[in-house]
């Protein structure tokens, strides 16, 4: 079942709800079948926000004004669909209609426009297997789908990083950029203490990491949409960076990719993770996990939860007898609830094409990657995009943080798969009406 979900379904996540096979009838199905030229279809959905939101821009031309957070998301300019990736609680608001993923031609725009710009060419869109048609490929992820890449998907785990959710493929790559002088700071998202010592695992807060101590703040899977770029203004004013690592989600991506010219940085790398589903809020999410599992994990401390290649959400908790070894509560997708998507799912999620992440120069992932025997023991996957990449990779292997391991790669025909998932899951049903 796993090499079939990877056989080209082109949907997997981490850290969020990353429900790939539910919800296809609403995104991930329809990315999956359609060629990446029709990325606009779902984006002009949006058009009906595009004048209210220039209009707003038009009011503050003379002085960006920064968006209240505590608006959301009715004053921010995507309403319903704004997957607050923090652009607007800055004074970078004022670049939003070219930069957001989900106002005008929106992710049609910033990957049709950006992608060459970024890594030096467009994807080959030829290298692209539909499996029931033709069985010529050798199951590796092709670029149709994936993006643009240097080398084909690898395996991948982090080495010498203790409490990662995973093996730490994300921190150890972004503490041995740091750790070399490769660059000065690293933008990542840490965890809100504000919540309390039990439940910050799933409170999302964006910092500029200037330390090894700051980056390790990162580790650990938030389930909610998270504003990475709510920092921009502090950036701008730290002179003292040059160098900077990004680390988003692909709608964030998409946005910093669109202004990062503004950064005045002498070299910036993006670090980027496969992204489905997020939870709109922290209380969504611990909702979602409450209405699950029910009494399972009663006063149990939480580390963070994931949809897993084995068609079981997997809850990783400190069960308070060895904080070195966490445990799981495992529960199948397919006896949750049917309305878990209304709301659990944020809907800018519903509405994404940029679960591969294709503005980043390295994509961390685990759909597709064989799934041992829990979440912090087994491989992930990673994704190059570009030279720079290539060089991220190379600090990485070079400061013992990192890991690489066989090709990622599957079989079988995913279309047929999806197609049954669709018309038999009862989330899908109940999202499809
Ligand atoms: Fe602004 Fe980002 Fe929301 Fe778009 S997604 S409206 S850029 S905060
Ligand atoms: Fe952003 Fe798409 Fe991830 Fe939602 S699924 S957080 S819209 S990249």
């Amino acid at each position: 079942m796993v090499d079939i979900l990877f056989g080209k379904m082109g949907a997997y996540s981490v850290g969020a709800v990353g429900y790939v096979v539910l919800v296809t009838a609403s995104s991930a199905f329809v990315q999956a079948f359609a060629p990446p030229d029709v990325f606009s279809a779902r984006s002009q959905s949006s058009d009906v926000l595009t004048a209210s939101s220039r209009s707003l821009i038009h009011l503050h031309s003379t002085k960006p004004q920064p968006i209240d957070p505590s608006g959301w998301p009715e004053k921010f300019p995507a309403k319903e669909h704004c997957s607050k990736c923090g652009l607007c609680e800055t004074t970078f608001v004022s670049h939003v209609t070219d930069a957001c993923a989900f106002l005008g031609d929106g992710m049609a725009r910033n990957i049709d426009g950006l992608e060459k710009a970024v890594h030096g060419r467009r994807r080959n869109t030829q290298d692209l297997v539909w499996s029931d048609i033709s069985r010529t490929d050798d199951g590796i992820a092709e670029e149709g789908r994936f993006g643009v890449m240097t080398r084909p998907m690898q395996l991948a785990k982090g080495k010498n990083v203790e409490g990662a959710q995973w093996t730490g493929v994300v921190t150890g790559i972004a503490v041995s950029m740091l750790e070399s002088g490769m660059v000065d700071a690293v933008v990542c998202i840490a965890s809100n203490d504000d919540d309390g010592i039990d439940n910050n695992w799933s409170n999302p807060q964006p910092i500029l990491a200037r330390t090894v101590d700051d980056v390790l703040r990162g580790r650990g899977v938030k389930p909610a949409l998270a504003p990475s770029l709510a920092v921009l203004d502090e950036l701008k004013d730290s002179t003292d960076i040059k160098k900077l690592l990004f680390c988003g989600v692909g709608c964030a991506v998409q946005a910093f990719r669109a202004i990062q010219h503004e950064l005045q940085l002498d070299e910036v790398y993006v670090l980027g993770t496969n992204c489905a589903d997020n939870s709109p809020t922290p209380e969504a999410a611990k909702k979602f996990l409450s209405r699950s599992f029910k009494d399972k994990l009663d006063g149990k401390r939480v580390r963070g939860y994931e949809f897993m290649q084995d068609f079981k959400v997997h809850v990783k908790y400190d069960d308070g007898t060895d904080q070195s070894q966490p445990s799981y509560e495992r529960l199948p997708y397919f006896s949750l609830q049917g309305d878990v998507a209304e709301f659990a799912i944020a809907k800018s999620c519903l509405a994404c094409f940029d679960y591969t992440n294709a503005l980043a120069d390295v994509v961390v992932g685990y759909m597709g990657a064989p799934l041992d025997s829990s979440m912090d023991a087994s491989f992930q996957t990673i994704t190059v995009r570009n030279k720079k990449g290539e060089r991220m990779l190379k600090c990485a292997v070079e400061s013992d943080r990192l890991q690489l391991g066989n090709l990622a790669s599957g079989s079988g025909s995913h279309e047929k798969f999806a197609s049954t998932t669709v018309s038999s899951d009862n989330i899908v049903q109940k999202m499809a009406g």
